[in-house]
């Protein structure tokens, strides 16, 4: 039998490399749930679990949500900030796992005058990946914004003339002060979600069900408040 149609059997889990797969390996482990390989060393990208009906897919943080859309991954953990700008077609959002945990913050050269910046009617050049929050969160202050789409190093925009701000994740705020920026606002607090493809969740349901009631009851040690399964 061919990889793919084994995988189309079992479960899929989607999850991306770094802070997401290093805080859900303990859920993982308290639901029963070992895995085989670390994707850090090994470079596999479909990993073996001790359960032999759930395979572990790494993605790009960005693309979990479009794994679970489109069935190719039952289920995945993805940040709050990744679900906004995906939008939520095709997927069931159960649990809030609070995990990898940040804020979506604004932030800008210490030298620069933000208070200023945000006067009503005035003109700011802000650089994001998360261009549909950012660009709500300035409308809802009557600023208008030149968005600049950029995918990775936001801290530099500012510190080359590309931005006056950035919206960005901040957790320790330390790469911040190594770059001489300042957060100036808190936008939202992110935590990542457990989703699950809609299609998945009627047909695999017999299947899904142990292992979200699992992750669900790993996570309530976070206080959590989530819909009912
Ligand atoms: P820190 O220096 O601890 O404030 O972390 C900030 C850097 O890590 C920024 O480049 C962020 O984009 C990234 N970051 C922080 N928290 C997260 C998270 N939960 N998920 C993804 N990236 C994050």
């Amino acid at each position: 039998m061919s990889q793919g149609k084994e995988m189309s059997q079992g479960l899929v889990l989607a999850l991306s490399k770094g802070r997401i797969f290093d805080q859900t390996l303990p859920l993982l482990r308290e639901a029963g749930i070992q895995v085989a390989e670390d994707p850090e060393v090994s470079r596999k990208l479909i990993l073996a679990t001790n359960r032999p009906d759930l395979r572990i897919i790494i993605v790009r943080a960005s693309d979990v949500p479009t794994y679970v859309q489109y069935g190719a991954a039952d289920f995945g953990v993805a940040g709050k900030d990744v679900l906004q700008e995906h939008g939520n077609t095709g997927l069931y959002q159960p649990i809030d796992l609070h995990i990898a945990k940040c804020r979506l913050s604004v932030a800008v050269r210490k030298d620069f005058d933000y208070a200023n910046a945000i006067r009503q009617g005035a003109r700011l050049r802000v650089a994001s990946k998360y261009v549909q929050v950012a660009r709500e969160h300035f409308a809802k202050k009557g600023v208008h914004v030149d968005m600049i789409k950029l995918y990775g190093s936001m801290e530099l925009a500012p510190l080359v003339g590309l931005a006056d701000v950035i919206v960005d994740l901040v957790d320790t705020g330390n790469t911040l002060r190594a770059n001489g920026l300042v957060e100036v606002e808190q936008i939202q607090d992110i935590t990542s979600r457990l989703i699950v493809n809609q299609a998945s969740m009627k047909l695999k349901h017999r299947q899904l069900q142990p292992v979200l009631h699992a992750f669900k009851d790993a996570s309530s040690a976070h206080n959590c408040q989530d819909e009912a399964l």
